[in-house]
C-alpha cells in the first residue's frame, strides 16, 4: 500500500462552480496545484486554478487530460455523471467513487439506501410508469413530487395536494422518473457533514441547522445549542451508518428533516461538501475543504473543533436588486464592519435572483453576540430576519 499523496502533487476537480472554487482554495494553501474540467471558460473554481480544462463532463479528449494531469481527482458537483468519475477511476486516484456518487444522484436508489441502513427517511413511493401512477397510496398526499435525478435547490420538485395534481404536475414532469414524497410537518432541518477515509476512519463536522426559503438554503446556525442534544446524537449515528453502509471515501452531506415529535428523518445526501458547511472554513480549525483534500490524498484525519458560534448567511443574487430594477453591488464595507464577518463571494459577474453569489459567515466569542451581528447584517443586506 502506497503511503497519501503528498503536497507538490496535482488534485483535480470535475465541476467549475463554488464548491470547486473553495476546495481548490484548499488544497493550494496546502501546497497542491490543481486542475479544473469544466465546460465554462469563466467558471468560479476554474479561474483561481493552476489549469482549467474547458469540456465537458463526458469529453474523452478533456477527461484524459485530466487524469494525465492529475495524481487524484475529485468531484464538486452532483450532477456530473458517475461514468464520466468511472472512466477516470482506470487511470487515477478518485474519490468518491462513482458509485457513490451515482447512489446520491437518483433519489430512488438515494431512498433504498437509507432504508437499507436502518435510517427512516419521508415516506414515499417511486413512479415511472403509469402503472406505478394509478397504484399510489393517497396517503402519500398532501406530497412533493421530486424528479429522480438533476434537482438541486428545489428545482424540479412540484407540490402536490390531490391525485389529480400529482397525475398533472407527472404530465407537466414529461413523465421522467421521480419520487413522491409525504409533506411532513417539519418543525426544523439540519445537516451533518462526514469525512470518511480509504481506511474507514470517520470524522464529522459539528451539527448545522439550516433554515431553507423557497427550496433554497438560507441561513445556516453551528454552536453547541443549536439542536437538542438526543438529536444530535442520533444524527451523527445515521450519517455515519449511511458513509460506512457506502464504504465511503470522501466528504458526505447527510440533510435531515426534524418533524414536531421531535423525531428525525434523513432528507438526501450529497456526496461532497455541503452549502451548509461554510459556516466551518471561518468556526472550525479544519473546514470541510480541507477534510475533502485529506480523504482525497490519503492524509490523516483528525476531528475538526469548532472554536466559535457562528452564523452563516447565503448571498443570494437577489441582493443585488434590492430597491432597484439595475444589479447593484450589496453595500460590503457596511457589513465588513461588523466584528466577526467574512465575506466570501464566489467570482460570478452576473447577478440573478436564486443565483448563489456567495455567503457571509458570522463568528463571535458568544452565540448571543453572533446572532445579533448575523441579524444586523441580515438587515443590511435585506435579508428577511430569522
Ligand atoms: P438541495 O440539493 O439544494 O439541498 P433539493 O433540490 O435537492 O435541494 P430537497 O432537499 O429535496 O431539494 O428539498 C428542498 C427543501 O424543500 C427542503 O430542505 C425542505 O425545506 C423542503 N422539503 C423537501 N421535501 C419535503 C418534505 N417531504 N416535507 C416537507 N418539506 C420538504
Ligand atoms: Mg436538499
Amino acid at each position: 500500500m502506497s503511503g497519501p499523496i503528498l503536497p507538490g502533487a496535482t488534485l483535480g476537480v470535475m465541476g467549475g462552480g463554488q464548491l470547486g472554487r473553495m476546495f481548490i482554495h484548499a488544497a493550494q494553501r496546502m501546497g497542491y496545484f490543481t486542475a479544473v474540467l469544466d465546460p465554462d471558460a469563466a467558471s468560479p473554481a476554474g479561474r483561481v486554478s493552476h489549469h482549467h480544462i474547458v469540456a465537458a463532463y463526458l469529453d474523452a479528449p478533456g477527461l484524459g487530460q485530466l487524469a494525465e494531469t492529475c495524481d487524484a481527482i475529485t468531484t464538486e458537483f452532483e450532477n456530473v455523471p458517475a461514468p464520466a468519475l468511472a472512466r477516470l477511476a482506470a487511470y487515477t486516484t478518485v474519490s468518491p467513487a462513482a458509485a457513490s456518487v451515482a447512489i446520491a444522484q437518483d433519489r430512488a436508489a438515494e431512498k433504498a439506501h437509507f432504508v437499507a441502513c436502518g435510517v427512516p427517511c419521508a415516506p414515499y413511493a417511486v413512479l415511472e410508469t403509469p402503472v406505478q401512477l394509478a397504484a399510489i397510496d393517497e396517503a402519500l398526499l398532501p406530497g412533493i413530487l421530486k424528479t429522480s435525478r438533476m434537482g438541486y435547490d428545489g428545482k424540479g420538485q412540484v407540490r402536490v395536494a390531490t391525485y389529480a395534481e400529482l397525475a398533472q404536475a407527472w404530465l407537466d414532469l414529461k413523465g421522467v422518473p421521480c419520487v413522491l414524497e409525504k409533506m411532513l410537518p417539519l418543525a426544523a432541518e439540519c445537516s451533518v457533514i462526514v469525512a470518511r477515509g480509504a481506511d474507514g476512519q470517520i470524522v464529522n463536522l459539528p451539527i448545522q441547522r439550516n433554515l431553507h426559503r423557497e427550496g433554497i438554503l438560507a441561513v445556516t446556525e453551528v454552536y453547541e445549542e443549536n439542536m437538542p442534544p438526543a438529536q444530535v446524537a442520533s444524527a451523527l449515528a445515521a450519517a455515519k451508518s449511511i458513509a460506512n453502509g457506502l464504504d465511503y471515501v470522501g466528504v458526505l452531506c447527510v440533510e435531515f428533516f426534524v418533524l414536531q415529535d421531535g423525531s428525525l428523518v434523513v432528507n438526501e445526501i450529497a456526496p461532497r461538501p455541503h452549502n451548509s458547511g461554510h459556516a466551518s472554513m471561518d468556526c472550525c480549525d479544519v473546514s470541510q475543504f480541507e477534510l475533502q483534500v485529506r480523504t482525497l490524498t490519503g492524509l490523516p484525519m483528525v476531528q475538526p473543533r469548532q472554536h466559535s458560534p457562528a452564523v452563516m448567511l447565503n448571498l443570494l443574487g437577489d441582493l443585488w436588486f434590492v430597491g432597484s430594477e439595475k444589479a447593484t453591488t450589496p453595500p460590503w464595507a457596511e457589513v465588513l464592519a461588523l466584528p466577526g464577518a467574512h465575506l466570501h463571494l464566489y467570482g460570478k459577474t452576473t447577478a440573478s435572483k436564486g443565483r448563489k453569489m456567495g455567503h457571509l459567515t458570522l463568528t463571535g466569542p458568544t452565540v448571543e453576540a453572533v446572532r445579533t451581528t448575523a441579524l444586523q447584517a441580515a438587515a443590511i443586506l435585506g435579508i428577511e430576519a430569522f
